[in-house]
């Protein structure tokens, strides 16, 4: 396994709510959905998760998968090695490449992510 992955995947785990990753060790936590997960996988795919129905679902979507990373970045840094490279991107318009959203409270603001996930732009 990618060196960089596994640390990754071990930083995430020391998160509260992510005892249930035992039983998908391929997967890295994101973010916590209604039904399941966002997760990682070490080939730099983002995949949603259904802890229901054990079933695992692409996101395709290239800006959506750079924001989840983004945020994943924001509080891990190793997550930026799987940044997608080189795919076209525009300077965010929500934040204007600030990395957060405008006008929001500062104790907001660390909570709220941009729709970039913080990085200030967004891919596609
Ligand atoms: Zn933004």
């Amino acid at each position: 396994m990618n060196d960089i992955f596994r640390r990754l995947r071990e930083q995430t785990l020391e998160n509260p709510g992510t005892a249930t990753f035992s039983r998908r060790p391929a997967l890295a936590p994101i973010e916590q959905t209604v039904d399941g997960w966002f997760c990682l996988q070490e080939t730099g795919n983002v995949v949603h998760w259904s802890v229901a129905t054990d079933e695992t679902e692409p996101v395709v979507d290239a800006a959506r998968k750079a924001s989840l990373i983004g945020r994943m970045a924001s509080q891990f840094p190793l997550a930026t090695w799987f940044l997608p490279a080189g795919a076209a991107a525009r300077v965010c318009r929500t934040c204007d490449g600030k990395g957060h959203v405008p006008g929001l409270p500062r104790e907001l603001a660390d909570k709220v992510a941009c729709e970039c996930g913080g990085l200030g732009w967004t891919a596609g």
